[in-house]
This record gives C-alpha cells, structure tokens and sequence, in this order.
C-alpha cells in the first residue's frame, strides 16, 4: 500500500498562525517516482483483471493497455535507478540554473546548444533505453538504440523539437524515453537549485506555463492534509507543484465559465474543469478524495474523459508524457 506515503513534504509549522500559501512545492523526488511506478502497476494488474472478465472480443485492448502501463512502470523505476546511482551534481545543474531571471519572469526556453552541451539527460536517455527498452520488441530495441548511439548535436535536436511542443516530428516510442531522460535531469536540476535559492520558491507562473522550467502541466492537484482544498498544477517536465486559485483557469485565468466534468458524480476523484471563455481544460486529481491517485499515471487510464471533452470542443491545455498529442 503506498496510503500515507506522499512525496509532497509536510507543511512547515515553525511559525505560528495560518500557515501562508505556498506558491510553490517542490515534490520528494524518489517518493514520487516510487509512487507513479506502483500505481501505474497497479492500473496494469486492474486491466488485466478487467480483461479477464470481459467477453473475449474486448480482451485484446486491455491486454495491450496493461502491458503500456506494466512498461511505463519499469520506466519509472529505472527513472528512480538513476536519481538513487548516479544524482546529478550542482555543476550539471548550472545550465538550468543560467535559464532562470527574476521572480516574475518566464524561465528561457533550452537553447540547442545547451541541450547538447548537457551530457547528463543523454546518459540518462541511454541508460534507460537499456534498461526500460529490454522488454520491447526487438525492432523498436533497435530504433532506440540506434538513437542512443547518435551524436549529442542528433539527440538535442529530438529534444530540441520535443520541448518546443513538435511532437509530431519525433517518433511517439522515442518520444517517451526522450522525455524520461530530460525529466530526471531538469526534476533533480530544479530540485538541487532550490535548495540553495529562496527565490525559485516565489515564482509565479505566466501563461499557465511551469514557473520553473516553462514546460506545461500534466494536470491539478487536490491536495489533502494540512493543505486540504488548495489546488496546485504539477510540472511535466521538473515534477514542480504551482499554487492556482480554484475554480480560476489555468490557461487564461477567468473566472466566469468554469464548469467541472465527470462520468460519475459531483464528488468523482477525478474531474475535467473546462473554461468557457478559452475553451481549455484540465483534468483534476483529487488527493482529498483519493490519495492513491498519481497525476501520470491516473490522466492514462481516464482518456475516455478526454475524448468526450474534445467532443464538446475543449482543447486540452495539459501535457502527459506517456501519451504524446498525435
Ligand atoms: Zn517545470
Ligand atoms: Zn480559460
């Protein structure tokens, strides 16, 4: 069970009287990578027994969902392998920490050069394409590791197109494990800055992008326990956590057309808030009533949610980086 276990840190209550809102909370990054590979697991073992259950004509579906999601979790893992064998130092961070400006401004975008220069993602991408990569089928084994041998200048121009929103330019299976190696880069980057700099603590966030590494969220959070009720955006790229006022949009900050959506009741674990005005939205998890539930993880296992909203004209405003835009 993984109950109790958060990877968000415990409020600090050193000072007395209501606690203030933090506007930002940086996540226990090996918490979080064993808590999204077990509960991506477990939504395998779901499928697999809703599988076995269902007429055989819907079998072949789920079966290959659950072997997605059982793949993912190695992915995770090793994700996990990588931040315990081989953390990144302060000195690898300091491309990410040169991004930075003022509390109030938008992080630079990762130029080519940078992403070239900054060998520890491409370790990163190598190591987990020889450890996620072993239990795919040999001819994507191959086109991955054939990407792995590339040059530096090859694989931070993937990375280069990826984080500048070209999904369609980069196979969706090297996709993945693109954005697994430069997530555990910039989560640890980001991570080891703040530790060392208050300020990263009080960025604000411009245009519903990350305040810290300008990448969009994969969906909101809930949160439960001494934060109960306040709802933060999760990074999908450096994991941060942002604050954002309810019922406020996320994209364009309105506040008039907020609409909240489910296939289940008012009090589903799992909602999409649609804007009216932008026609964006954003699906939200709620920890307060459900803390098993992990952004990732939860967002794949509910896309029936996501084409019923893009039926109704709604344009998603998140990213996941298990099922990249087509
Ligand atoms: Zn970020
Ligand atoms: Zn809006």
């Amino acid at each position: 069970m993984i109950k109790d276990h958060s990877d968000i840190p415990a409020l600090d209550k050193r000072i007395p009287g209501v606690p203030a809102i933090e506007p930002i909370i940086f996540p226990k990054l090996e918490v979080l990578y064993t808590r999204r590979a077990a509960r991506l697991e477990e939504l395998a073992f779901q499928l697999v027994k809703e599988a076995a259950q269902n007429e055989p004509s819907s079998v072949p579906e789920d079966e290959v969902n659950a072997g997605y999601f059982s793949f993912l979790s190695g992915l995770v893992a090793a994700q996990r392998y990588i931040l315990l064998t081989t953390p990144l130092s302060l000195a690898d961070a300091e491309p990410i920490r040169a991004m930075l400006h003022g509390q109030n401004t938008s992080p630079d975008s990762p130029t080519l050069a940078m992403l070239e220069e900054s060998v520890y993602w491409q370790k990163a991408f190598a190591a987990l394409v020889a450890e996620a990569g072993a239990h795919l089928p040999a001819e994507t084994q191959d086109a991955l590791q054939a990407l792995a041998a590339e040059k530096p200048s090859a694989l931070a121009a993937q990375a280069h197109a990826l984080l500048s929103g070209g999904y369609d330019e980069i196979d969706a299976g090297a996709a993945v494990f693109l954005w697994a190696g430069l997530s555990v880069f910039w989560a640890q980057a980001i991570a080891l800055l703040a530790a060392g700099d208050d300020a990263l603590h009080h960025r604000r966030s411009e245009g519903g992008a990350c305040p810290c590494c300008g990448a969009p969220p994969s969906g909101a959070l809930v949160l439960t326990g001494d934060r109960e009720g306040l709802r933060y955006l999760q990074c999908s790229l450096c994991e941060t956590r942002w604050h954002k006022v309810r019922a406020t949009c996320s994209v364009c900050d309105e506040t008039g057309h907020i609409d909240y959506w489910s296939f289940e009741n008012t009090t589903a674990p799992i909602q999409a808030e649609t804007c009216g005005d932008c026609k964006s939205y954003v699906k939200l998890f709620r920890l307060d009533r459900d803390p098993e539930l992990e952004i990732l993880a939860d967002d794949l296992a509910t896309v029936v949610l996501d084409a019923a909203l893009e039926d109704q004209g709604f344009i998603r405003a998140a990213l996941n980086p298990f099922s990249f835009p087509a």
